[in-house]
């Protein structure tokens, strides 16, 4: 186990929200986080980089710090073998009934926990939160001397029963279940110790922060993307559950309307996550030669500012994921006051309003009509785009994030 001490986010301050938040919600934050002043918090994840959860942990624990709380973040090592077994749980817990566990994967699963438990002793801290399936077991081997929550940031609404059934003797050791909606709460959980708790996006970070239209246009020519001509993008790591082949075809069709149409697929390439090298080659293979796709992942040097140039640059934003935990993807276009396209699915349900800040979508044909829609109607897009961001900040900003994690250490 290793210990993140660079942040996305270093150096936070509340203070800096006060303008986008407004007084009264930041001195309730303040008061919230008074009894919490010098408590550890100890968050435990699988990977520093790539992915949602590693997104908001850069953010939210400097700001934790800032309001005096003693926030750390630690990430758990294992060899490939044993990511592709926890990619095999993420894809189960998904979804995926073909999926068998092997007597082989769990004790690879318990073992690397176990190794990194005698790496490192979590005992001395007064909270521990577990995201996800890769650490669940980690309980097993501590004395439990504080509260333990496990937050789950996947969709599971309809999970791999073996898996689940597998994972659960651990889950249910935990004082606290954190799911973000209440759909993925699986019933043979006790009720009493679920906290329903949707993700948040910072506004300030480079991901999202405002950017001059000289640096978004310098951002388009660098990567070689026509600012004049129309342009639809999804942001989502190379995995088949981000529906990038559906987004291809959606692309294809606009295409055949108006040609001069660009599709951006912006994918980051995460390390916890070997089965995306194989997916990020099917993906190339099925754009094959036409160069009005652009792929754009970190390898060449497409960083969260880039990501952030490419988003606030789209007319259109689309989220065809199969299955979707959440979607901070989709959260991060809506701030950008984009109309999204979505599937209607898992936190992309939460998130859009139909008609409203957008689309959602039950297939290829329905995403296709409603992206030429908003490319033909730039004032409605316009529109939804405003109301995205204004839900965006009701609900899914970081400040709110903050509040909610207060409530619920105040809770115990
Ligand atoms: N992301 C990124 N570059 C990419 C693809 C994704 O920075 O090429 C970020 C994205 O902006 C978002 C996070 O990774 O902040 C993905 O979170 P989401 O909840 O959408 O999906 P997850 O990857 O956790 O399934």
């Amino acid at each position: 186990m290793y210990e993140v001490t660079k942040f996305g986010g270093e150096g936070k301050r509340l203070e800096d929200y006060r303008e986008i938040i407004g007084d009264e919600a930041l001195e309730t934050i303040k008061e919230k986080a008074e009894n919490l002043k010098g408590k550890s918090f100890i968050h435990v994840n699988s990977t520093s980089f790539g992915g949602g959860v590693a997104e908001i942990l850069h953010n939210l624990v400097p700001l934790m710090k800032d309001v005096g709380i003693d926030a750390r973040w630690f990430v758990i090592e294992g060899t490939n073998e044993f990511f592709n077994v926890t990619k095999s749980f993420h894809n189960a817990l998904q979804g995926n009934k073909e999926l068998r566990l092997t007597e082989e994967m769990k004790k690879l699963y318990l073992e690397t926990n176990k190794k990194n438990a005698e790496d490192f002793d979590l005992t001395p801290f007064d909270y521990i939160l577990i995201h996800d399936p890769q650490p669940a077991p980690l309980i097993e081997f501590y004395e439990k001397r504080q509260p333990w929550i496990w937050r789950c940031h996947i969709d599971l609404s309809d999970p791999n029963m073996e898996f689940w059934k597998f994972l659960r003797q651990f889950v249910e050791k935990y004082d606290r279940y954190i799911f973000h909606m209440e759909e993925y709460v699986q019933e043979d959980l006790d009720r009493e110790k679920v906290v329903i708790m949707p993700p948040s996006i910072d506004p300030l970070s480079e991901k999202n922060m405002e950017l001059s239209e000289s640096e978004i246009l310098r951002t388009l020519e660098r990567f070689d993307v026509d600012p004049d001509r129309p342009i639809i993008t999804q942001v989502a790591r190379f995995d088949p559950w981000k529906g990038v082949f559906d987004v291809i075809d959606v692309y294809r069709k606009v295409k055949e309307k108006i040609p001069e149409v660009q599709l951006l697929l912006v994918g980051v390439m995460a390390h916890d996550d070997p089965e995306g090298w194989i997916y990020f080659e099917k993906t190339l293979r099925k754009i094959g030669e036409d160069y009005d796709v652009k792929v754009l992942t970190n390898l060449t040097g497409v960083h969260a500012r880039e990501v952030n140039a490419f988003q606030r640059a789209s007319d259109v934003i689309l989220q065809m994921s199969i299955r979707e935990g959440f979607g901070l993807t989709v959260t991060e276009a809506m701030w950008k006051e984009k109309p999204v396209v979505g599937r209607a699915v898992g936190g992309i349900k939460l998130q859009i309003v139909d008609g409203k800040t957008g689309f959602l979508v039950k297939d290829v044909n329905e995403a296709v009509e409603k992206t030429l829609y908003l490319l033909e109607h730039k004032d409605i897009a316009q529109e939804m785009g405003k109301n995205a961001k204004e839900r965006v900040k009701e609900n899914f900003i970081i400040t709110k994030h903050l509040e909610r994690y207060l409530d619920l250490l105040n809770s115990f």
